[in-house]
């Protein structure tokens, strides 16, 4: 946004008349950060899990963990924002602990419970990409007493690319641990697709944006199709997110993707509404 103010201000030559709205900006960015730096101990960050289905059987694999902030200031804000300023002021590697711990946490007592087959996605920010994510992730495994492989954790190309050496070192690492990894927003990252070769990946997944259209616009039926052939050629689980509707479902099965999520089945649920639907899908 703050760019978007800039390019404004220089194009009409008129610094004076855009200043208030750069200072909300500001403002607002201040606020969230202050406001970051006392989610943590006030509670206010909370994670919620969105189910993952398999194609044609509809079978539950597991969950996605998505994080939330509901801030007593400032009301509930999106993962969208929040995340990019808890990486500014380098509070994404906390936060991001605390998200690893807890989803173990909870994974754990859905495997007690006996949900043993059920594995648990985690998302990644570019600056979790550090030699000691390895030590991390396999505390919090042996904490919750979870084995590796109910673990899978999800990257952006784009965060990769960041740093393709590290990530390499890391993901190999990560993999010898026994975990799942996961290419996020798979196709928007404009990157060259060699470095797969040099991945030790499980999972694409194909970004919502390219989901969203697939019964209206060739061009995105047409990448869709062509991430899942890639996925099927080099091995790897396919899983597409954003399903929305009964459209895209059908041609998503017809396509042959792995596994889907989207609000079609679920929306991100907190775990009580999980615990709802084991009970549904147990009676069904
Ligand atoms: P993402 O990893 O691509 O997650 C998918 C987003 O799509 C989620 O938004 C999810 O709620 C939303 N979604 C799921 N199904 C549908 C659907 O059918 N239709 C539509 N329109 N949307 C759907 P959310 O929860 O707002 O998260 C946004 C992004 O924030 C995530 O995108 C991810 O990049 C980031 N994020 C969320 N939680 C974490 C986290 O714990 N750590 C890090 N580093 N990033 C996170
Ligand atoms: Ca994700
Ligand atoms: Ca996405
Ligand atoms: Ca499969």
């Amino acid at each position: 946004d703050t760019a978007m103010y800039y390019a404004k201000s220089q194009g009409r030559n008129n610094f004076q008349f855009y200043l208030p709205a750069m200072n909300e900006v500001t403002s607002r960015q201040l606020s969230l950060e202050a406001g970051l730096k006392e989610a943590i101990e006030r509670d206010e960050l909370y994670l919620v899990y969105q189910p993952k289905y398999t194609l044609p059987q509809h079978k539950l694999t597991g969950f996605e963990t998505l994080l939330r902030w509901e801030s007593n200031t400032l009301g509930s804000i999106s993962p969208m924002e929040f995340i990019p300023v808890a990486e500014e002021i380098g509070m994404i590697e906390l936060i991001g602990h605390w998200v690893l711990n807890q989803a173990c946490q909870q994974l754990s007592v859905w495997h007690q419970i006996g949900h043993t087959d059920l594995t648990i996605a985690v998302n990644l920010s570019a600056k979790q990409l550090k030699t000691d994510l390895v030590s991390i992730v396999q505390a919090a495994l042996a904490v919750a007493n979870l084995p590796a492989s109910a673990l899978e954790l999800e990257i952006t190309e784009s965060s990769i690319m960041k740093n393709p050496t590290d990530a390499v070192t890391i993901f190999t690492q990560l993999k010898e641990l026994g975990i799942s990894l996961a290419i996020d927003d798979f196709g928007t990252g404009y990157s060259s697709l060699s470095y797969l070769k040099h991945f030790p990946v499980d999972t694409l997944k194909i970004d919502k944006s390219f989901v969203h259209d697939i019964d209206s616009k060739k061009a995105d039926a047409t990448i869709t199709t062509a991430i899942i052939a890639l996925a099927k050629s080099l091995q790897l689980e396919v899983v597409a997110e954003g399903v929305e509707n009964h459209k895209q479902l059908s041609l998503l099965t017809d396509y042959q993707c792995d596994q889907v999520q989207g609000f079609l089945f679920n929306k991100p649920l907190t775990p009580d509404e999980c615990d709802h639907l084991f009970f549904k899908t147990a009676q069904a």
